[in-house]
């Protein structure tokens, strides 16, 4: 993994979660996105140079809508960057770890994501991250 590039936030309330954090973090989002596809829109934050990601569910049945009605509001997800999805996904199965996703998906901020099985990471829902133009 080359850094830590997001932590994901599940959050009920997009608009106050913006505002908490806003004065948290003492700077604002630099966008908004959905993606209809997980049913979630997504709004970031830039802290040095690690992401903040607001996920807030589109629908009810969006794994943020569950995880929110399992566990409450709290951090979701680490994401780490990686220069190639494909090839990191099938070093780790390789190492015995499970997946969520079989193959890398659009993903926001213009990445291609997979998730990995949080029951074979220690119950931390970890993501990779490869940028689209990398
Ligand atoms: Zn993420």
């Amino acid at each position: 993994m080359n850094k830590l590039e997001h932590i994901g936030i599940a959050v009920k309330d997009l608009d106050a979660s913006e505002k908490l954090f806003s004065l948290l973090l003492n700077t604002t989002p630099y966008k908004r996105e959905t993606v209809e596809s997980e049913g979630v829109v997504t709004s970031f934050f830039l802290v040095g140079n690690v992401k903040i990601e607001l996920l807030s569910a589109t629908r009810e049945d969006s794994a943020i809508a569950k995880f929110i009605e399992k566990r409450g509001e709290g951090i979701h997800h680490l994401a780490f960057d990686v220069d190639n999805a494909d090839e990191r996904m099938e070093q780790l199965r390789a190492s015995g770890f499970e997946w969520i996703n079989a193959t890398p998906k659009d993903g926001a901020d213009n990445k291609r994501i997979a998730f990995l099985h949080p029951k074979s990471t220690n119950g931390v829902l970890t993501e990779i991250c490869q940028d689209k133009d990398a």
